[in-house]
């Protein structure tokens, strides 16, 4: 037993009287059985790296970070290269990267860091770029996990509920094992580019975000023309931004972002594995800047222009608060509680500062503007939906509780976070 800590920049204590953390399946399986026994509530905590209460209980926190990872891939994979690996859902993905890495096989995506684990970044519908990468759930193919009785159970990706699951909020169980889809390795080269101008964004923001395997375009929003368009080509498939690309200048010497240490970052002008180009961090690196609030909208891509039109029109409300606001895109998928489900997504993404009160006066002006684009929150991040907003904006919602009923009856992973939005 330990004391629960604090999310990892900071932003939210977790008021929980427990944390156990696992250091096998049995262990937290015994954890949860124990807990139904008496009555108490459980929540699987990762690696913290959500911003507020969303992993928060009243019982005890449980942590597979400390799990045995114990990868392991299919025949399939072995034999043509393309199948899954199965993996503990505590993993970090830089972890399972590298092990990966050295066997010669890929994941088809990262998110900006590798530091988070597997079972909390696909839980929140964690995602990376790419107009034609989905968010890193869509590689999960199958799921083991503790449901509120204690029982265990896998679920494939052809169940009839498997779509509730793969992005659940740790709202049915706590995920111990996942499958995800491998890949044969590949080489990404990473330039970044600087000087583009705004309105070249908002002419035709896809030629733009949609220019590499996967595209960032970091800013503040009352600049004329944007911070910095990190583009990751992948190596055979497309051809790096040259310079005088879009009226900007590809930088040939390291660059970094906000204030940070440019040892942080993933290499940039030479092509290298998929690992070590995909996120933005070295796994060895620190990642963002630690104090800081993050906030994400996800809108339908065909609103791109308008959508960042809306938002820029707020400019001298946000910049003093932000640090960087970071654009990308992912591909629709059918995962329900996904920010992509059935629609191909523009992601707006907010490094606050953090200055808590300002960040949260600030939201609801952004949620105004985007609300014609119908935008989805990120489930790890700041914003101020309620449950009517969140019904609306994850429209099988409804399905998905009643499928995170039937695993946990007594309504053992049940928090104030779920509740507040009606998830549960
Ligand atoms: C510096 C930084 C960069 C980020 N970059 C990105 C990015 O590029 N893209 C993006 O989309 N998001 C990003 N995020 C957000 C982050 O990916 C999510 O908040 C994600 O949930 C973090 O994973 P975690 O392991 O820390 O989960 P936690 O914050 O520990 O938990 C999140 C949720 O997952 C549940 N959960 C955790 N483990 C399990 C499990 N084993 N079984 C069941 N439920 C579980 C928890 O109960 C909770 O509901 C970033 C966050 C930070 C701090």
């Amino acid at each position: 037993m330990a004391d629960a800590g604090a999310t990892w920049a900071g932003t939210h204590t977790f008021r929980a009287p427990r944390l156990v953390i696992a250091t096998s399946v049995d262990e937290a399986v015994a954890t949860v059985r124990d807990a139904a026994s008496r009555n108490e509530k459980v929540r699987a905590l990762g690696t913290r790296h959500s911003f507020h209460d969303l992993a928060d209980t009243d019982g005890t926190l449980l942590t597979l970070t400390e799990v045995p990872t114990e990868p392991e891939v299919d025949d399939a994979a072995a034999t043509v290269g393309r199948g899954t690996v199965t993996v503990g859902a505590g993993t970090r993905y830089g972890v399972l990267a590298a092990w990966l890495e050295e066997r010669g096989f890929a994941l088809h995506n990262l998110g900006s860091l590798p530091h988070i684990s597997i079972g909390g970044a696909t839980q929140t519908g964690t995602h990376g770029s790419g107009v034609l990468n989905g968010n890193l759930a869509t590689a999960v193919r199958g799921l083991e996990f503790i449901d509120g009785a204690g029982e265990v159970h896998v679920v494939r990706r052809v169940a009839r509920h498997f779509p509730a699951l793969a992005v659940g909020l740790g709202a049915f169980g706590v995920v111990t094992r996942l499958a995800l889809a491998v890949e044969p390795t590949f080489q990404v080269r990473q330039d970044i580019v600087r000087g583009i101008a705004w309105d070249e964004l908002l002419k035709n923001p896809l030629a733009l975000l949609g220019a590499g395997y996967s595209v960032s375009v970091f800013t503040r929003w009352g600049e004329p023309t944007l911070e910095q368009v990190w583009v990751k080509t992948r190596v055979g498939v497309g051809s790096p931004p040259p310079q005088g690309w879009h009226g900007g200048t590809v930088m040939t010497s390291p660059t970094t972002l906000v204030d940070g240490d440019p040892a942080d970052l993933t290499e940039q002008g030479t092509p290298g594995a998929w690992l070590h180009r995909l996120p933005h961090f070295r796994l060895d690196g620190t990642p963002s800047n630690g104090d800081e609030i993050q906030t994400e909208y996800f809108v339908a891509r065909s609103d791109a222009a308008a959508a960042l039109a809306a938002v820029r029109s707020l400019a001298d409300d946000i910049d003093p608060l932000l640090m960087i606001t970071e654009l990308r895109t992912v591909a629709a998928d059918d995962l329900w509680l996904s920010g992509s489900y059935h629609r191909e997504t523009l992601a707006i993404h907010f490094t606050w500062r953090n200055d808590p009160e300002p960040v949260a006066a600030v939201l609801p002006t952004i949620e105004a503007a985007l609300a014609p684009f119908k935008p989805r929150p990120h489930w790890g991040k700041w914003h101020t939906f309620n449950a009517e907003q969140i019904s609306a904006a994850y429209p099988r919602l409804a399905e998905a509780r009643a499928v995170f009923r039937s695993w946990d009856q007594s309504g053992m992973f049940v928090n104030d976070h779920l509740s507040r939005l009606a998830v549960r």
